[in-house]
């Protein structure tokens, strides 16, 4: 879900978290672990729908899952038997709270709670003519685009409004949507973002990722398929196909970084994904030396894959304090930089004239790798050779990863050599994009149909990018501005 800045609005701020339970006793406390497990997608907000016959009751709160649903008065207000719940990721702002998922509004039909993770493309655009059109909106998500739409909808139910709304927007979405007596799950037509679906004895769950359905014991059925609408109700799954067929675009950063490596999308293991990616990176871009270090927590698994596919010893070499956030997220770059070296320490005893290959999951700004290399040579390291385990970084990503506009990208403005230099590292290698899909299983990127949406890698936009596009030539909407940074 997206939501804009006045001094930054092509910054995208959408790292989101979902989950949805229907005809459970606990639906609410299962929502809670369930965000929980999903709380590296989003940790600066969160929020619960539950639906109590016809009766909804919600809570949202900035700060973490565990803070916000620890006090039992709270879960107390969060009764029925049916619940969706999101994390959000979301910088500071006093006015941030009406932007904290799930959203909620009333209808003719009855009210109607959805939770969005992705990024609509169109959603300026559509904001526009609809306030043209009489809409009052309270947020400054895209997210709240879709309501309007289905406000104004023809067909009368719920599911019709919901399609109808669907077809207009374009972008990247996953959904999960709660009305009287139905708990509704959408992937976009591409299928950037994922979705899963897990079974608990008799109820049906939906999340985000499956490490979501782990923690409450329930097994996965399946991924909801590309361009699926299932909608779970007293009678059981029942799944449509309402839109255009599209080519399959799942985000191959969910393997590569975001999603937890115990996941699994695709009948794909998370972790055995960032294995492979890391021995095709040690078979790609081989180096002298005597330790494998990781940069943790994020470049773990590919750095085991680099060791074995090497045979070079693997070493914490750097110890990650676990209780900061992720560094990337920090609104400023003083405060981003200070951030790496609140987080990560080198272990000189590990590294202490040792040739060092130290392995990362990405290089976005560069800030992560030079206070890195910077800190691994002062703890006695001879070399420190760098091996980043997905290609270069070279695009913003405008379908839900939090990307900093395409100037800041350091491989948009240096070469692989220029980046070795200004990182400070003896070299400095990125997997190919044929590795990363050898990697996932592909003998190759298919050039004219690319089994992945790759866009931060190769520019190959697979939907339109409708708001970006037109923001030279569209004035700006002065609920923007006045929305903060949310
Ligand atoms: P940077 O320091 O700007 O080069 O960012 C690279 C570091 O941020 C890497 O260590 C990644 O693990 C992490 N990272 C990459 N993409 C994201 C993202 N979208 N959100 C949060 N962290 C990220």
């Amino acid at each position: 879900m997206l939501t804009t800045h006045p001094f930054d609005d092509d910054k995208l701020k959408e790292e989101c978290a979902l989950f949805g339970i229907f005809n459970h006793s606990d639906a609410a406390a299962l929502t809670v672990l369930g965000l929980h497990a999903l709380q590296h997608r989003g940790q600066e907000a969160t929020g619960i729908v539950s639906c109590d016959g016809e009766r909804f009751h919600a809570h949202r709160a900035l700060g973490q899952v565990g803070d916000t649903f620890a006090d039992p008065r709270v879960m107390a207000g969060l009764t029925g038997r049916a619940a969706i719940g999101h994390n959000r990721y979301a910088t500071t702002g006093d006015t941030v709270l009406r932007n904290v998922q799930p959203l909620y509004f009333d209808f003719d039909f009855g009210g109607f709670a959805l939770g969005h993770n992705g990024n609509l493309t169109n959603a300026l655009q559509l904001r526009r003519q609809m306030i043209r059109r009489g809409s009052l909106f309270q947020s400054t998500t895209d997210t709240e685009t879709i309501f309007h739409l289905m406000a104004v909808a023809r067909g009368g139910s719920v599911l019709d409004r919901v399609v109808e709304a669907l077809r207009q927007v374009e972008g990247a979405y996953s959904l999960v949507g709660l009305a009287a007596g139905m708990l509704i799950g959408v992937r976009d037509p591409y299928g950037v973002r994922p979705l899963v679906l897990g079974r608990i004895g008799d109820s049906f769950v939906l999340a985000s990722e499956t490490c979501a359905l782990d923690i409450i014991g329930a097994t996965c059925v399946r991924d909801i398929e590309p361009g699926e609408l299932v909608v779970i109700d007293s009678s059981g799954v029942h799944s449509i196909r309402p839109f255009a067929p599209a080519e399959r675009r799942f985000c191959i950063f969910e393997y590569i970084y975001f999603a937890r490596p115990d996941s699994r999308f695709e009948n794909r293991s998370v972790y055995e994904a960032r294995e492979r990616i890391g021995a095709e990176l040690a078979r790609e871009a081989g180096v002298d030396a005597d330790l494998v270090v990781p940069v943790p927590d994020s470049g773990v698994p590919a750095a085991i894959g680099y060791a074995k596919q090497s045979g070079i010893p693997f070493s914490l070499g750097i110890i990650r304090n676990h209780y900061v956030g992720r560094t990337f997220i920090e609104p400023t770059d003083h405060i981003r930089h200070f951030g790496v070296k609140l987080k990560h320490n080198a272990n000189s005893a590990v590294l202490k004239g040792k040739r060092v290959v130290l392995v990362d999951d990405s290089i976005v700004r560069g800030t992560t790798s030079t206070k890195i290399v910077e800190m691994v040579r002062q703890a006695g390291a001879a070399e420190v050779h760098m091996r980043i385990s997905s290609p270069p970084t070279t695009h913003s990503c405008f379908y839900g990863i939090d990307t900093p506009e395409q100037e800041k990208l350091l491989a948009h403005r240096y070469s692989v050599e220029e980046m070795a230099k200004f990182i400070g590292a003896d070299s400095l290698a990125f997997i190919s994009i044929d590795g990363l899909y050898r990697a996932m299983g592909e003998t190759a990127r298919n050039a004219q149909h690319p089994q992945f949406c790759d866009a931060c890698f190769t520019g190959d936009y697979p939907i339109a990018l409708t708001d970006r596009d037109q923001r030279a030539t569209q004035p700006e909407l002065s609920l923007l501005f006045e929305g903060g940074r949310a």
